[in-house]
């Protein structure tokens, strides 16, 4: 393991996901191995690794609470003096928030790398195994001190701020936007070939983040402004609108943001394509339209990213201006 050093300590704090997960009587697969037990199918490595068993959930089951306990945990794990690196085993669905939000509070020069599976781990292929060493490893190497959150799957190691799930089943499902991934690991070590850009750290998550809602509401054909007046009337403090291509709505999205805004919802314009950033260039219900009635400008910032950027903020009292997210997109 190329990096690392013999005394390196890395502990796993296990949260589910494929990678804990064998199938039941009825062949759905479900989480259930607990951090040793996954820690297990590893082999050898000349890192000390420790496990701690927090959630053992899909990650399409976790909640805002169980982010932010996420988030404290990884905290004080990386507080230790003994501890070199933090990896989380995760589910894929939701990898991407759970990394950005860890990102985002990331208050050392510590890694913290998130990994998970494919293939649920009492598949003979699973790809579990591989994926963790590899996590171990990034965690362990001195070139990853600084980067803050990492994604490492199948080989690769991703930036928390720009990656997202882009493939349902696929062994490579992580894709950073705008952008490669910025290193590997494998059999030859780990090589970082770049750097990632990070804003400035913002602090944990308190309990008003469980409670703090902020939905997506996509625009599409024939899209009307009924989902987002329903998401402000069960108590969003703010909608973010999946835009199509860089960012348009149309005229019953349009009145409604004039409305929102004018009410007090923030209102943000993402959009529902994969990668690129939303640009306000279309009048008659498009970007341009959306941002002069007040959305706020998400830029580059995935979607779901996005989302969870709003409900921290807001959850902290911060008044979200486009000034505010200007650091983040
Ligand atoms: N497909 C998911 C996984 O990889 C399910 C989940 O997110 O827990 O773990």
């Amino acid at each position: 393991m190329s990096g690392s050093s013999r005394t390196a300590r890395v502990v796993l704090i296990a949260t589910g996901g494929t990678i804990a997960s064998s199938s039941g009587p009825d062949s759905a697969a479900v989480a259930s191995r607990t951090a040793g037990e996954i820690l297990g199918s590893v082999g050898p490595t000349d890192v000390e690794v420790e496990g701690r068993d927090l959630l053992n959930v899909g990650s399409y089951l976790l909640g805002h609470r169980e982010l932010r306990v996420i988030a404290e945990a990884v905290a004080e794990e990386l507080a230790r003096d003994d501890v070199t690196g933090v990896v989380v085993s995760h589910g894929t669905d939701t990898m991407e928030e759970t990394a950005y939000l860890l990102d985002l509070v990331h208050d050392s020069d510590k890694p913290v790398v998130l990994t998970g599976a494919q293939k649920a781990a009492d598949r003979p292929d699973s790809d579990g195994p591989q994926n963790l060493r590899e996590a171990i490893a990034l965690a362990a190497a001195p070139q990853a001190r600084g980067c803050g959150a990492l994604i490492c799957f199948a080989g690769r190691i991703f930036p928390a701020g720009r990656t997202r799930k882009q493939h349902t089943i696929a062994p490579e499902p992580f894709r950073a936007g705008d952008g490669g991934p910025i290193g590997r690991a494998g059999a030859s070590g780990v090589q970082l070939t770049a750097r990632p850009v990070r804003p400035a750290r913002l602090d944990r998550p308190g309990p008003a983040f469980d409670e703090t809602r902020v939905d997506v509401v996509t625009a599409h054909p024939g899209a009307d402004a009924a989902l987002a007046r329903a998401a402000v009337d069960a108590g969003a403090m703010a909608v973010v609108l999946a835009g199509t291509g860089a960012g348009n709505g149309n005229h019953a999205l349009l009145a409604w943001v004039s409305e929102a805004v004018r009410t007090g919802t923030i209102v943000g314009l993402s959009t529902r394509v994969a990668e690129g950033p939303v640009v306000p260039m279309y009048g008659n219900g498009g970007g341009a339209d959306l941002t002069r009635a007040g959305a706020l400008n998400l830029g580059g910032l995935p979607l779901y990213h996005a989302r969870l950027l709003l409900a921290l903020l807001l959850s902290q009292g911060v008044a979200v201006t486009q000034q505010t997210l200007e650091p983040y997109i």
